[in-house]
């Protein structure tokens, strides 16, 4: 097995077990609904679970509330090759999911099966379907054809048109307990790494924990992130700051500093001094808050209202079909510059 087979043969996740068994009864039963929206954070997993249960669903000898693993449907599942199921996600460079994309989804779903059984369409980054393709989506929703089931995918399901939210069953996924999560990672690492480091970078959001583990993305947030704490004792500027975002992606770097600003409200509200599992920048601003005049309260809603600004930056890059991540950025980092730090050069 290699890793990633190794990974698709936990689905689902501990974290997803509650869900799952709730649909797999639904489904034995003959009560699943048409269309599920899939919510929760990015690090949890969510297509992974959407593409194992569509396998479950296709499987003509399900077993426990499995797929056997082993038929033909199963067999062309575990190729990506199973011609009832369809997978719609942005392509390319694309941000946005097109109303083409839905126009054949709706249109796969309306032609007869090819073995006979259920029809599935997994919808990822569901947020991101732009106003024509939301509108396709909300048609294709209202006019359900039998025996076929919509799964959309989102970390965002705020952002999505009320009207297409309410015609879903809402599956609500949420951040598993910091224990959990650090012994899930645990049994996942072979090698030696800081679990918990990892997983306070990740927000402490399992699978996010993995591929910080698992590729260079862990340095590449730490020097972002110094950056960030830099410009708040006057090393960087904006401008350096808002390059790099763009080379990283601006949804990524605004996620790295809502990494570092809920750390600090943390610390704001615990009173620590700077010696907790935060990097050494963060550590740095976390002993600088301490230093300041206000009152941990005023500095923790200080905080948060940078967080909820960042929040609705990384909202507007994600819905908006004409976003300028350039100035979301740049008044964003306006605003982190204004925070209390008080730090000297
Ligand atoms: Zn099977």
């Amino acid at each position: 097995m290699n890793n990633n087979e190794q990974l698709a043969s936990q689905i689902p996740f501990p974290w997803q077990s509650a869900h799952w068994n709730r649909l797999d009864r639904l489904r034995f039963n003959n009560q699943l609904a048409h269309a599920y929206l899939i919510a929760g954070s990015a690090g949890l997993g969510l297509p992974l679970f959407a593409e194992k249960f569509a396998h479950l669903l296709l499987c003509p000898h399900p077993a426990e509330g499995r797929a056997c693993g082993k038929c033909k449907e199963c067999v062309l599942n575990s190729k990506a090759l199973h011609p009832d199921l369809y997978r719609v996600r942005p392509q390319g460079t694309s941000r946005v999911v097109k109303v083409e994309q839905i126009r054949e989804a709706s249109e796969f779903l309306s032609m007869t099966s090819h073995a006979g059984g259920p029809k599935v369409v997994i919808i990822e980054k569901s947020h991101q379907m732009n106003l024509s393709a939301a509108n396709a989506m909300l048609k294709t929703l209202e006019e359900p054809n039998p025996e076929s089931y919509l799964f959309l995918v989102t970390d965002s399901a705020s952002s999505m048109m009320p009207t297409i939210r309410s015609r879903c069953q809402r599956l609500q996924f949420e951040v598993p307990r910091f224990d959990d999560s650090l012994e899930w990672l645990k049994k996942q690492l072979l090698d030696e790494e800081d679990e918990v480091k990892l997983l306070v970078a990740a927000d402490n959001q399992p699978l996010k924990a993995l591929e910080l583990a698992s590729s260079d993305a862990y340095q590449v947030q730490q020097s972002f992130i110094a950056d960030v704490c830099n410009l708040s004792a006057g090393q960087s500027s904006i401008r350096q700051l808002v390059t790099k975002a763009a080379k990283l992606d601006e949804q990524v770097a605004i996620g790295y500093m809502l990494n570092v600003t809920i750390q600090l409200i943390k610390s704001a509200i615990k009173g620590s001094t700077g010696a907790g599992p935060e990097s050494p920048s963060i550590s740095r601003l976390v002993h600088a808050l301490g230093q300041t005049e206000s009152s941990s309260k005023v500095l923790a809603e200080r905080l948060l209202s940078f967080y909820q600004s960042a929040l609705e930056g990384r909202q507007q890059l994600a819905s908006s079909t004409n976003p300028n991540p350039q100035l979301i950025m740049e008044s964003l980092l306006q605003q982190w510059v204004q925070l209390p730090f008080g730090l000297k050069a």
